[in-house]
């Protein structure tokens, strides 16, 4: 080989080597926001192939569904185990479908925020008979505010859990928050402001989920000064309901998309879509469900929705539905969907970048690195 060829040679390797290297760098993380009928179930899987759940679905009778639509997204993620467990809180719509799930995939490490702050059957019963049982073989983490989640590839950051907040604030963070003034008091029961919150980065995309954190809570955490700064995409949102989604962490947050994961008839409320679409910086809202409750008067685009009814009704009225007062006379339950799900996918890149899927119709929108 002449001395020319070896350099072309040389070359080459170098270059395939280099495309190697970028191929490994350039993988995404990939969230599955997946269906769990205004519960919460929420997938984070690294470029490098860990897993980070945050809740497990509903209980009862519905907690082998939610259990399976979990795997179902796992199965497209090619996981074989779940990494790393947060329940956010110990209400039946967050743990759930997690004594189901357990029987399907192994969990590696339980996160919590520590004992149920609000006394009630099904809770306490899991937690004195189930869960012990469940982490026996694996870790159990209390987690702080403050603690970091070892995921490899994410920053994974604890900032509220067990009605504590983060007191500093996190790096680049910390500027006077001045939606603090539009503060109104919210709180609704003892667990949800417990709720285990987390901001996640990914090279420069950032993202948060606070489980049911209610809006005393999130005054705690974003006032004075916002310890959190801003966020690419807002998840969760406490299903898009009225005790939570204050401007004061909603519009600080500047989220470019948010994605609720609301039910038929849970969240989606008028005063919460006005407050998402009003946030400063929004480029779209996406929803887990069409939701009575924000009628088409207040809902988004049916291509930003990602499920629908097992009995589609001809046209959802325009008027939302007035939010039925708990054990109300003459309400029928909502109409159920227990038919095919449907995950909304967020592909992440470490420049910021990151694209959208609802996989019911295959809308996909792919938002730019901000420069
Ligand atoms: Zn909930
Ligand atoms: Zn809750």
């Amino acid at each position: 080989m002449n001395r020319r060829n070896f350099t072309f040679l040389f070359c080459l390797i170098g270059v395939s080597m280099s495309s190697v290297a970028q191929t490994r760098n350039t993988r995404p993380l990939n969230i599955y926001v997946i269906d769990v009928e205004g519960g919460n179930a929420t997938l984070f899987v690294s470029p490098q192939g860990e897993s980070l759940l945050i809740d497990t679905g509903n209980a009862g009778a519905a907690a082998v569904r939610d259990a399976e639509r979990i795997m179902a997204a796992a199965k497209d993620a090619k996981l074989q185990q779940i990494d790393h467990l947060i329940t956010t809180h110990w209400h039946g719509d967050h743990f759930g479908g997690m004594a189901e799930l357990a029987k399907r995939i192994s969990i590696r490490e339980f996160i919590d925020h520590g004992p149920n702050a609000q006394p009630g059957e099904a809770a306490d019963t899991f937690l004195k008979d189930v869960y012990p049982q469940l982490y026996a073989k694996s870790k159990h983490t209390v987690a702080k505010p403050g603690d970091k989640i070892a995921v490899a590839g994410l920053d994974v950051r604890v900032v509220t859990s067990a009605g504590e907040t983060i007191k500093d604030a996190l790096p680049g963070a910390g500027k006077p928050n001045p939606y603090c003034a539009l503060y109104k008091p919210g709180q609704n029961n003892a667990e949800d402001p417990q709720s285990v919150g987390t901001y996640i980065t990914f090279g420069k995309f950032r993202t948060a989920h606070f489980g049911d954190l209610t809006m005393n809570k999130e005054f705690e955490l974003m006032c004075p000064n916002n310890r959190l700064g801003t966020v690419d995409v807002l998840l969760g949102l406490h299903h898009g309901q009225s005790t939570s989604n204050s401007e004061v962490l909603v519009h600080a947050l500047r989220p470019r998309v948010a994605i609720m994961n609301n039910g038929i008839r849970k969240g989606g409320e008028p005063v919460v879509m006005k407050t998402i679409n009003t946030s400063p910086g929004l480029e779209n809202l996406w929803q887990i469900h069409f939701s009575q409750l924000s009628g088409q008067e207040y809902t988004v685009p049916g291509m930003f929705i990602a499920n629908t009814l097992d009995d589609q009704p001809a046209a959802l009225p325009i008027e939302p539905m007035p939010l039925p007062q708990p054990g109300a006379a003459g309400v029928a339950p909502p109409p159920p969907h227990n038919g095919t799900a449907y995950w909304i996918k967020i592909s992440a890149e470490q420049d910021g970048s990151f694209t959208v899927t609802n996989s019911r119709n295959a809308f996909s929108k792919k938002y730019g690195a901000e420069k």
